[in-house]
């Protein structure tokens, strides 16, 4: 009975704070670490708003977290890339707003560009028989053209909200997927 209520309940995480002050972050890391709750979160204003600052902060304290409890980046996630470099400087979990804000913003996903994505508002768009991304496997790619949720972006359809944020979903979890240590499992 005890364990059925515990695998039940929902799991706690402490919150490591500090900015961008060593000090800080040390010392709020130990004092997380001594609570021993089932997970640790890492917040502030630089987490994954400032990738160069959140692998910072991780050097100085990856060390001092436990191996076997879950890390959990809070509002990272603005782009693929963000998403590796957090995993691989030591984070499990992240949240963030941003794939379907800028999705619903007209923002979509695409590997081939160099900012990781593409402005479906623009004109250049507005003929464009291909798929957002070629790579994708999402619906919206395989069933829609640039062309088409162009037209809808600029109709403010609410259909496009929807496909579009399908796509930018769907590349944040093939992202994960892709990477070495998730294949296969
Ligand atoms: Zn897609």
């Amino acid at each position: 009975m005890v364990e059925a209520m515990h695998s039940s309940s929902p799991a706690l995480f402490d919150i490591i704070q500090g900015g961008m002050h060593k000090d800080l972050r040390i010392e709020s890391a130990k004092f997380v670490v001594d609570q021993d709750l089932p997970g640790i979160a890492v917040g502030g204003e630089t987490i994954g708003f400032n990738m160069d600052g959140t692998e910072e902060v991780m050097s100085w304290i990856s060390d001092i977290l436990p191996r076997d409890k879950p890390k959990y980046a809070m509002g990272l996630g603005s782009k693929p890339s963000d998403v590796k470099r957090a995993i691989a400087c030591g984070f499990d979990m992240f949240d963030c707003v941003a794939p379907t804000r800028l999705a619903r913003n007209g923002a979509l996903y695409c590997s081939e560009s160099p900012t990781e994505r593409i402005d479906i508002s623009k004109s250049i768009y507005a003929q464009d028989e291909n798929s957002i991304d070629n790579t994708c496997d999402c619906p919206t790619c395989k069933t829609y053209s640039r062309a088409y949720l162009h037209h809808l972006f600029k109709c403010k359809e609410l259909l496009f909200y929807r496909l579009a944020s399908i796509h930018n979903l769907r590349v944040m979890i093939k992202t994960v997927e892709n990477l070495p240590q998730f294949r296969d499992v």
